[in-house]
Formats: structure tokens, sequence, C-alpha cells
């Protein structure tokens, strides 16, 4: 079989679900037996997602690989339970700077260098190379942005040649949008047929159509559509708001949707069996826990509005989707900004309602003294506390201020004057540090740790299935994204205090979970890594589902 490849483009407007409906396609297509490989293009000139803001552009998302990339890729990921590499993605940044110095290099024997061919040539043979890299049978595509922007016009030639080249392997979706204006309470079908327009006039005619809107489309609209856009009725899939992005997929099969696009590349499914059952499994189990379990989320990014939240920490909102659906609970998060706390606007008495807290990952100064009286309150009121990297840091700062009484304890991020840093730079990063190569010092990507007998980390890796009962081999890998460790000076002080470092790094110098054991606290712990960044719908993380078993076994008291 010849390679296939789906290119999934915006129309109408940007933030309507491409990620979801990459993810979902990809989900179908991998149930009919086929390898599928995703991928996601981001016009912008960033060559990779680390320098941004999370509050404007929500997460960063870190592969195994240690790239940081837009949070579609943990989308990808999480849909099709897949871990994705390098060249599953690339921004324009990525393909012009190799450009230029392939130019710089005499890599193009003197010839003037241009957009076409040698920017769409470029694309091509990253596409290429993922495919071959992933050994798959059909890429799936995301091109970021919408028809008519400036940005993504290279990737979608690029596209339009692929498909020159190979009539019958590459197919277009449009993920357009159909707006129900409140004054006319109708829904329009204008904008989607401007758009279509707009990619015919780059020489794209799209495949298929998915109609993203409020509600779903109706029979006419879905022929209008289809007769002003020259594409089959049946192809054109209606794909309403629903509460659940996980019920994407099966409504895509509810349409056929998946058997459609083998056809229209000429395939058949090579697998003819309910692959989709454990996944609908799922999606009934978001759907049947009702019960509710109250989490705190406490953080530093917090001030813009709540509508960012869901993007700035989407894998951690997913992570602890799974493992509550996974235990038949509905998690309910309430967002807190640390600063509030520090500016006597609310008191840490309030968390005292709470069946557990999280403080995710963060970096910089603000806020930092409220987290920290958080995780206090949390450690002498036994309330369920979970942090994520920066939420480990602290709970150890916490620790060394309020049991070991080391008064000063701080990170250098923080106050590097302080005469006690708990939390600093190793002494090779430092070295880096001083010759302004700051790029160089985050510890980034998949590490192994060893787990220590008899801790609550290690029974939550087991109870998940993740490491055997019996045996030698306790060794995990995560994901980590940070520049600061636990000082290597501290380590014998805290644990002579207490404080159990059951994650270690295989050469024991890096501390990669500290917790307290059960007699002490129900769940206090921390992990160097971000857990959140490996939880799969169909395989919940093992710490998250530890957390929530002692989040439920305290909302039984709080009732
Ligand atoms: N700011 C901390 C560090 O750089 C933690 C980072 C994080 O939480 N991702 O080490």
């Amino acid at each position: 079989m010849k390679h296939k490849y789906i290119f999934v483009i915006g129309g109408v407007m940007s933030g309507v679900g491409k990620g979801v409906t990459t993810s979902s396609i990809g989900k179908i297509l991998q149930a009919k037996g086929f390898k599928v490989n995703p991928v996601k293009i981001d016009p912008y000139l960033n060559v990779d997602a680390g320098t941004m803001n999370p509050t404007e552009h929500g997460e960063v998302f870190v592969l195994g690989s240690g790239m940081e990339c837009d949070q579609d890729m943990g989308n990808y990921e999480r849909f099709m339970d897949v871990n994705l590499g390098n060249a599953d993605y690339m921004t324009s940044g990525m393909v012009y700077k190799h450009v230029i110095e392939k130019e710089r290099n005499l890599g193009y024997s003197g010839k003037c260098v241009e957009a076409i061919p040698h920017i769409t040539g470029e694309i091509k043979r990253r596409l290429e190379e993922s495919a071959k890299k992933s050994k798959s049978d059909i890429s799936v595509i995301e091109i970021g942005g919408t028809v008519g922007d400036y940005q993504n016009i290279m990737f979608i030639e690029a596209a339009r040649v692929m498909a020159l080249k190979n009539p019958g392997d590459v197919l277009f979706i449009l993920v357009s949008y159909l707006p129900v204006p409140g004054t006319l309470g109708e829904m329009k079908t204008k904008p989607t047929q401007n758009s279509i327009r707009m990619l015919n006039s780059y020489g794209v005619q799209p495949n298929f159509i998915i109609a993203r809107g409020p509600y779903p489309l109706d029979e006419r609209r879905k022929e209008k559509i289809a007769i002003s856009c020259s594409v089959p009725t049946e192809h054109v899939i209606s794909a309403p708001d629903i509460e659940s992005i996980y019920d994407v997929p099966l409504n895509f099969e509810k349409e056929k949707f998946g058997t459609i696009v083998l056809k229209s590349l000429n395939l058949k499914a090579k697998s003819r069996a309910d692959n989709l059952a454990p996944w609908r499994k799922f999606v009934q189990k978001i759907k049947s826990s009702k019960e509710e379990v109250n989490i705190a989320v406490v953080g530093k990014y917090f001030d813009t509005g709540d509508f960012v939240l869901s993007d700035a920490y989407i894998s951690v909102i997913e992570a602890v989707k799974f493992s509550a659906y996974s235990l038949g609970k509905k998690p309910k998060l309430t967002w807190f900004n640390s600063k509030d706390i520090e500016k006597g606007q609310m008191s840490v008495e309030e968390f005292g309602k709470y069946d557990g807290i999280i403080v995710p990952g963060g970096f910089g100064e603000s806020g930092i003294e409220g987290l920290i009286s958080t995780i206090q309150y949390a450690r002498e009121n036994k309330i369920p506390y979970f942090g994520l990297c920066y939420g480990m840091q602290l709970l150890v700062i916490e620790y060394a201020r309020n049991v070991l009484g080391i008064k000063d304890a701080n990170t250098s991020e923080i106050d590097p004057n302080a005469k006690n840093l708990v939390i600093d730079i190793m002494p090779e990063q430092k070295k880096l540090i001083a010759e302004g190569k700051y790029g160089a010092t985050m510890r980034l990507g998949s590490y192994p740790a060893h787990l220590r007998k008899d801790s609550i980390a290690l029974e939550a890796y087991v109870s998940a299935g993740v490491l055997p009962k019996e045996g030698v081999k306790r060794e995990i890998s995560e994901r980590h994204r940070h520049r600061y460790e636990v000082n290597p000076k501290y380590h014998i002080r805290f644990t002579e205090g207490g404080l159990v470092f059951s994650g270690v790094s295989p050469d024991r110098r890096l501390m990669e979970i500290a917790e307290l054991p059960r007699d002490k606290h129900p769940f206090f712990l921390g992990t160097q890594f971000h857990p959140e960044f490996q939880a799969h719908p169909l395989s919940p993380h093992p710490l998250f589902t530890a957390f929530f078993k002692a989040v439920i076994e305290k909302s039984k008291k709080n009732e």
C-alpha cells in the first residue's frame, strides 16, 4: 500500500476543534486496523513552543524526546495512545531555520533560494520523514490557523503539490464553523462557502467538510454545502458541540466517517473487530460518573480569567479526569490564584472544604509564598496534596521551613542569595548559565527514576499494572520540564527529618518524588516530573489515581 496523507485545515475561525478532529480521525482509522501518525504544523515563526507564555498560547506540551510543542500534540497522544517524536511536529520557524542554515552552508549549490520550491520542498521532506519514522500507513496532518491566513499558505501549497503528484493518496478535510446568530436563530452556511472558495483559490478542493456548530446540521444545509462546495452529501459531516471531546470519534463513526474516508483513499478496513469498544466503555464511564469530588487547584498563572485555564493546564485537567472517571467520580476543579492568599484576600482555611489540593507547575517568584502556605495547610490538616514539578519543589521548601526549622529555606529561582537553597541548580548547569546559555539548562523530556520499596509511589505504579508486583525492576520513565532540583547537600537532612524521597534518578543525585509515609498523612506527594504528560484515557496515570483514592476517602469524611 502506498502511504496516504490526510490534511486537516480550518475554515471560518480558529478554536473550533481541529485538534480534536485530527485526533478523532486518527483514532477511527487506527480502530480500522491502520497504523496512523498524527502531525501538527504550527504556522508561527517560533522554532518550538518552549518560550511561549501558557496564558496566551496554552500549555507547552513536552514529548519524550524533550521537544516542547503545541498542546494539540498532547491531544493526539491521549486519543491515539501513542508516543510522538520530533518529526511529528513542525513550525514555520523550524522550516525556515533549516532552509536558511542549509543555504548558509552552501547546501543549495549557489541557487537562488525561494519560498517555492525550497520552503515547500522542506515541508514535504519533513512530512515524508515523519511517515517513514513512524512506519505508518496514513499520516493525519493538522495545518494550524485558518484558510485565509498569510502564515499557513506555504503549508497548504506543499500539500497541494503532494496531492497533485500522488492522485488518490492525499485527502483534504476542512473543519468549518456554521454560526447561529442570536438575532436570526438560524444556522448560516455562507462563511463556510466563502472559506471553501478561498481554499479553491489556492488550488485545493476539500474532499470532506466537517460542519462544526452549536447544533447538528440539518439535511437542507448539508445539501446546500454539498452543492455549493462540490462535494457529495455524505462527505459533509455534522459535528455539533458536545459535552465531552471524547465523544467525537464515536459520533464520527455514527456517520460512517471512517469507512467513507477509507473508500476515498481506495482502502478497505484491515480489521473488522470492534476496536473502539474500550473507548466506548471509557466514554460511558464519563457519563455515568455523577458523584462529585472537589479539588482545589492553586497556582500562579490564574489571573487572566477562567476561560484560559483549561488551555494553560490542559494535560493536568485531562489527567485528573482520567483517574477520577476510572474510579467512578466526577472531578470538580476550583481554581485559586495564590496571589490572593498573599494579599490577604482569601485565607488558606478555605481549603478545608476541599477533598484534595493540586499545585501544578510554574515558573518565577510571584505568588510563591501563597503556595507555600497552601501546602503547609494541606500537610497540617491532612488534606490530600499532589504537587507537580514546582508543586514538589515548594513542598520541599515548606517541609524545610516548617518541619526541619530551616527558616530561610528557598529556591535559587526566587532568592539566589538565601543561605539555605534547598532547591538549586546543579553545578554543571551553573556553568552554562554563567555563559548565558539558558536554553541548555532545562531538564526536558523522559528520564528514568527508581522507586523506593514500601512507598506510596511504588504501590501506585504496581497497582496500576505499570510495574510488576514482585521483582527488582522498579524503574519508571517520566517527562520533565524544569531547571532546578532538590539540592543534594540537603538530602540527608530531609530523610532524617521524615520526608521520603521515593523516586530518585539511577545515579541517586536527583530527587524525583517526595512523599510523607501514610501513617503521617493520607497523601502528601510531589513529583519533580510532570506525570500529566503521560496520562491517557485508557491508561490513567498511577499517581493521579493514587491521589484520587485518597481524595475519595477524604470526600467521605467531608460529607
Ligand atoms: N520553576 C521550576 C523549575 O524551573 C519548576 C518548573 C515547572 O514547574 N515546570 O525548576
